[in-house]
């Protein structure tokens, strides 16, 4: 099963998956600083996890992006979230 991570943000940089310039750029270790839409479009449905459509929102995935950056201890601490909370099935 192949994954992808969350692990920080770039501002004002191009998205390595499809060339769109972005203001807020997601780094992952598999795709490298991609757009938040395109990561949503990149993984899998998961309806156990999110409601609705079983995907976080771009805006979702900028908020992971900007918390992880300042580290798993924080992410954990403020908001309860676990390594696992920053890494997604791909399609
Ligand atoms: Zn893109």
């Amino acid at each position: 099963m192949n994954t992808l991570s969350i692990t920080g943000y770039t501002r004002d940089c191009n998205c390595e998956h499809c060339g769109r310039p972005l203001k807020l750029g997601v780094v992952t270790p598999e795709k490298g600083t991609i757009g938040a839409d395109c990561f949503v479009r990149l993984i899998q449905r998961d309806t156990k996890r999110y409601s609705g459509n079983g995907k976080p929102s771009a805006e979702m995935v900028k908020q992971y992006a900007l918390i992880i950056a300042k580290g798993l201890e924080y992410a954990a601490r403020q908001y309860g979230y676990r390594a696992s909370s920053f890494v997604f099935q791909t399609a």
